[in-house]
Order: structure tokens, then sequence, then C-alpha cells
């Protein structure tokens, strides 16, 4: 059993840690062992090999990820999309039905769009705004309900707290994938989600050196879900476990510059003449600013724009800038810039980009952790 902390930041560093410590080590070695000796276990899932998720680098981020949201259990994947399929395909077969927020990220939109139709499951998709419309898409075999706590590209803050009510009322399984506040700005399985995913490749890790994904929730559902994992094989392995083991540790002191220099540079690009549109709920005047400010301890260090002057300007803008790194993904230490009508969402219809408005020409940033003056300079002296 895990030793109990209060404190968000306590428990990044102490939550899982084995103790007593193994050789008293400060670190958490890395058991890089396929199989471990039989010990008399009973059962396939217990037995002791990497791809079943139970090595002791398994065992003790497990615990300290389900800390950071004061939930029962968790569970590290392979890559977020690990997370989020092996989670859907354990909770829906076929004949069951998904409502499922229409501005997902590009790949899980990828996945419900384009893959389900084979596994037999259907789908609606609802609007995060508008809890007025979703009883209408249920159906007897509605499950689950599946939303982001922030929308990808566009930053926008759906009803969460409906959501919970309205999976409740409606006795469905609620779904959030929680990789754009971190667990330091959103709790969301504390906050009454069922299952909360994220891509450990982004804020978790921090450093942009792994792919990995985890799933937190209740200790039976995450139990199901391990199953169906170690039956699909999408499994962390232990030196990627130790990556995110020690980048998790740094991730309040890290979020926090990042929460506070989006702020600033969301500011910055919001009274310059060259810039017509910022997404950011930290803005006074964006729309989901009130209701963010009442979920989230911080507003993530995501943001996105437009340029007056279209395509040509923003390619040029990108272009011009020095410090920033043109790239996709986001939640690392470094400052990323990237377009998503060609990135994360290149993978969606031209129609549908448009119908939800991720324009040929919407920069996404990533905040890094670089000194916030300098990225100023470096815009202001791009858009010039
Ligand atoms: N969820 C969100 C919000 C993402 O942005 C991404 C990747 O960009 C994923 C999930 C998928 O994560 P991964 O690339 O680790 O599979």
């Amino acid at each position: 059993m895990s030793k109990k902390f209060k404190h968000f930041e306590t428990k990044l560093i102490h939550s899982g840690e084995p103790d007593p410590r193994i050789d008293g080590a400060v670190s958490m070695p890395i058991y890089q062992s396929a199989m471990f000796e039989y010990a008399g276990e009973t059962s396939y899932h217990e037995l002791k090999y990497i791809r079943l998720n139970n090595t002791p680098n398994h065992i003790a981020l497990h615990q300290k990820l389900a800390a950071l949201e004061d939930a029962e259990a968790a569970l590290v994947t392979a890559s977020g999309m690990a997370a989020i399929s092996t989670s859907l395909l354990t909770l829906l077969s076929s004949g069951d039905h998904l409502l499922a927020q229409d501005t997902l990220y590009g790949g899980t939109h990828g996945l419900i769009t384009e893959d389900f139709v084979s596994y037999g499951i259907s789908y609606d998709f609802i609007d995060g705004d508008q809890p007025e419309t979703w009883k209408a898409k249920l159906k007897p075999t509605t499950k689950a309900i599946y939303v982001e706590s922030m929308t990808n590209p566009l930053l926008q803050v759906g009803d969460l707290k409906a959501i919970v009510r309205f999976a409740k009322a409606h006795n469905l399984i609620s779904m959030i994938d929680n990789t754009f506040p971190s667990p330091y700005n959103f709790r969301a399985v504390d906050f009454g989600f069922d299952i909360s995913l994220h891509s450990c490749t982004k804020y978790l890790n921090g450093h942009s050196d792994i792919v990995g994904g985890a799933v937190i929730g209740s200790q039976e559902l995450i139990e199901q879900i391990t199953h169906k994992l170690n039956h699909l094989g999408g499994s962390m392995d232990p030196h990627t476990c130790f990556l995110l083991h020690r980048g998790v540790k740094t991730l309040a002191v890290r979020m926090k510059h990042q929460n506070e220099s989006a702020v600033k540079i969301a500011k910055f690009l919001e009274q310059h003449s060259k810039i017509t549109i910022v997404n950011y709920p930290g803005l006074e005047n964006n729309s989901g600013h009130q209701r963010a400010r009442e979920l989230f301890d911080g507003f993530s260090g995501m943001l996105s724009f437009e340029l007056a002057g279209g395509l040509e300007e923003a390619e040029r803008f990108m272009k011009n800038t020095t410090l920033p790194i043109i790239a996709p993904s986001l939640g690392g230490v470094e400052t990323l810039l990237t377009r998503p009508a060609i990135t994360s969402h290149a993978g969606m219809t031209p129609e549908d980009r448009q119908r939800l408005g991720i324009k040929d020409n919407l920069i996404r940033m990533s905040v890094g952790i670089e000194s916030t003056e300098d990225i100023i300079a470096d815009f202001e002296q791009a858009l010039k």
C-alpha cells in the first residue's frame, strides 16, 4: 500500500515509491527483465512479465499516477492512443453505442470514425457545450460518453460538470482525455469522471523523449482494462517507465511556469495588430474563461492563434521565429509551433476541419519552460 500525501507536489515525488527503498536507491531502479522467477502466481494476469504491466517499474508508476488524481488505480500503456483504444475496446462491445465530443484529437477521431464500424460499435458526436442536445442522441445501447478536458487545437472547455451529471443520470461510463490540463490543473477522477486518459508523451513526462499513455480510474475498471491490454499487448517498457517516473516528478514546477508563461504570451498576441484570433481560456474575454476558472487550477501551456493575411502569413511567421521548434506534439520543456491542419488534424477531411473551425492558417503553440520574455521578443521580431 502506497503512503498517502496531502499535497500534489509531494505526491509527485513520494507517492508510489518503493518502501523500503530498494538497496537504499533514491531514484527508482530500472528492472529491465522480460520475465521474473515463478513465485506461485495462480492466474495468467499475475505472472510477472513486462507485457502484463506488472514489473516493479509499472507498479510504482501506477501508484504514483493514481495518487495524482486521487484515484484507486492506474495503468500505463505504450502510447496515449494505446490507453484510449484499449479503454474504449474494453468498455464497448459489438452492438454498443458511444457518445463522443465532436472536437476530439485527430487520432481518437480517426479511431472512432474509421475503425469502430468493423467492431460493430456505433457512435454519435455531441457538442460539449450544449447539454440540452445530448439526450436526443442517447440510445438504449449507449454505454459511455467520451470528452476532452480542453479541445485540441481550439482550447474549448466543454460543460464537464454536466457531462458527469449526465453520465450518472443515464448509467454511462464517463471518459475524459485529460492530457491538455494534466493532473496539475485538473484531477478528472476526483472531479467525478470514471476514466481519465493521458498521453504521457506530453505534460506527464514533459521531456519530449518518450511515447506513453495512462488510464486512471477505479480498481474495477482498471483491472478490466489491464486484462484487455494484456491481450492486445500495448504495454510500456521498463526503461520508458523509468523515464516517465523521472519526468513526472517535475510536473508541478514545469506546469506552473507553463501556465504563467502562456497567459503572458496570449495577452501579448491578443493585443498585437497582426493577430486576429487567440484561443486561450486564460484570456478574460475567451468564451470558456469563467468555466475554466471554475474547473481548473491553471489554463495550461497550450494556445492557438490566427494571423491576419491567411496561410502564407502564418507560414512566414513560423519561418521567421528563431526560438520555437516547428514540430507536432506538445507538453515538453521546449516551445513548439505547429499547424494542426497539416499535423494533428491532417487525418480529418477539410470539410470536417472547416466545420470545427480549424483553419489552414491556425497555429498551435505549446509553451515550454524557456524565458517568457525571450519568446515574446522572438514573436515580436517574427511578426515584424
Ligand atoms: N490525446 C491528445 C489530446 C493528444 O494530443 C494526443 C497526441 O497528440 C494523444 C491523445 C495521443 O497520444 P500518443 O501520441 O501518446 O499516442
